[in-house]
């Protein structure tokens, strides 16, 4: 659950106060900020649905934060513990991702109050199918404007029943798979979406680990293999990033916190095995390989490297930072760090990572598939024949010149044209580094900057700005 108790103030208000802080270090006008931080339109859906042979009442909320860029996009969460508040605060860090990670998309997120776990999937399947039918009609649910994708409790299959109804309520619009994303591949989706979150994790600490000095800050020794991790939830997020980043870079997982506990091996863990087992059993408990504990959160305050809470929002909270010992925090779920424990944190000197920066993959790769979608081709389709053309040309001037035979291997790699597998992770990975880059680049040219939370939300803030100031909303800002 979601642990308010430690806090004086709610989800929103805390990323709100993030926006403060970053105002201030960026000397931008307060108004600027007033008219950013607002949520353009927030809607409440109450919707009846027939089941086991009584009626149930669902709550839902799409709320759209910023629509200064269109559509506005963002993750459909299914939790028992949503809430207006916290959509509409998901829906702000949203903006601020689009806007770091360069993507030309407004802020929204949706959600509804449901413990999945409780219902048949064609229970699920009515209830999603009637919540996008609430949403369609209200023009929330449509290419051009309102695109959901998967968050907490929602995956590739609750999109593809999304964009099942919206094509029957929209059968003439030729833009129609562009209504949501995150869908099967078979239903109008794009390769790497499902692992996107975690890749993009995994691209922004290699690149984070590209640079010594950062390190040197974090007080972590060079290169990511060998690094300790621990890592929260084991859902779409947290398998993924615990998976590339054991199988591709050796990092070590000693401890995976679940629901139920936590499971933990100073060897490391085998993310695999962990995973296959909460899948048969939905929890940790009876895993094996490893010990076992039902002091889940307590494992937050492991001494490790890298610490990923990968789960829910306020898991590190004002009554638990100062018990942290983990050199680096990686923020792949969003806001799982409130407000107060920042504070706390950063006097004690540990590293964040901000979610609004490091789980970017997902809208990214999003952003690809809407892409996609809208022009109705699949990338690469017109240019990978031509580019295996290339190689093999370029292949043959080289052994012609050299009068040498280019090695087996490196002959497959320079011939392959690119899939679009590859075409996706090359531009996820790009995205990644640059908004790094941007993040340092800020940290450098603003002396009042000094963690990557506030620069991340400094460039965020002036690029909005920038925008509500185009369009005559807000005064110049500062350049
Ligand atoms: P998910 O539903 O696939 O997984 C969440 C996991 O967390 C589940 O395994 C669940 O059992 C576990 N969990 C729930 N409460 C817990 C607790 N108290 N302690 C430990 N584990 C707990 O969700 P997801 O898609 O992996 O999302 C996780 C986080 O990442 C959320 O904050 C979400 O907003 C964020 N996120 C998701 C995406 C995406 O594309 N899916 C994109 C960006 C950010």
């Amino acid at each position: 659950m979601t642990d308010h108790k430690h806090e004086s103030m709610s989800f929103r208000e805390g990323v709100d106060l993030m926006v403060d802080r970053a105002t201030l270090a960026a000397g931008l006008d307060p108004d600027a900020a007033c008219v950013i931080k607002a949520c353009d339109a927030v809607l409440q859906i109450k919707f009846p649905v027939r089941l086991r042979g009584s009626i149930q009442v669902f709550t839902g909320w799409w709320a759209v934060h910023s629509a200064h860029r269109l559509p506005a996009k963002g993750g459909l969460r299914f939790a028992p513990q949503v809430s207006q508040d916290e959509t509409e605060g998901l829906s702000a860090l949203m903006s601020y991702k689009c806007a770091i990670a360069d993507i030309p998309f407004g802020g929204a997120k949706g959600g509804l109050v449901i413990d999945p776990a409780k219902y048949q999937i064609d229970e699920l399947a009515e209830i999603t199918r009637r919540f996008a039918r609430e949403l369609a009609r209200r023009d929330l649910l449509n290419p051009a404007t309102n695109v959901p994708a998967p968050d907490m409790g929602t995956s590739s299959r609750e999109m593809a029943w999304i964009a099942d109804t919206y094509k029957t309520l929209f059968p003439e619009d030729v833009n129609q798979d562009a209504c949501v994303t995150g869908k099967p591949v078979s239903r109008g989706g794009i390769p790497g979406r499902t692992e996107a979150v975690g890749k993009g994790v995994q691209f922004a600490l290699q690149e984070f680990f590209r640079h010594p000095e950062e390190l040197e800050k974090a007080g972590l020794s060079d290169g990511l293999s060998g690094q300790r991790a621990v890592i929260q939830g084991l859902g779409n997020v947290g398998y993924h990033t615990a998976k590339y980043l054991s199988e591709e870079d050796q990092v070590k997982v000693i401890a995976i916190i679940e629901r139920d506990g936590v499971v933990f091996s100073d060897d490391g863990l085998n993310v695999h095995d962990v995973r296959q087992h909460l899948a048969e059993h939905g929890e940790l408990k009876g895993f094996q390989k490893a010990e076992y504990s039902p002091q889940g959160s307590e494992a937050l305050e492991l001494e490790c490297d890298i610490l990923i809470p990968a789960a829910l929002e306020s898991q590190i909270h004002a009554g638990n930072a100062m018990n942290i010992r983990a050199s680096l925090i990686v923020e792949a779920a969003n806001g799982p760090v409130t407000y107060e424990a920042d504070e706390i944190l950063q006097r004690r000197g540990v590293v964040i990572l901000p979610d609004i920066y490091i789980n970017a993959g997902g809208v990214t790769v999003s952003y690809f598939e809407w892409a996609r979608n809208i022009s109705h081709m699949r990338f690469g389709r017109l240019q990978r024949r031509y580019e295996e053309l290339r190689g093999t040309s370029y292949l043959a001037a080289l052994e012609n010149m050299t009068g040498k035979e280019v090695p087996r291997d490196l002959r497959t790699e320079i011939v392959r044209g690119a899939s679009e597998l590859d075409l996706v992770r090359s531009g996820l990975d790009d995205t990644m580094r640059a908004a790094f880059q941007d993040i340092r680049d800020a940290m450098k040219h603003n002396a009042n900057i000094h963690d990557y939370r506030t620069a991340a939300y400094v460039i965020a803030i002036q690029k909005l700005a920038r925008s509500y100031y185009d369009m005559g909303l807000v005064n110049p800002p500062e350049e």
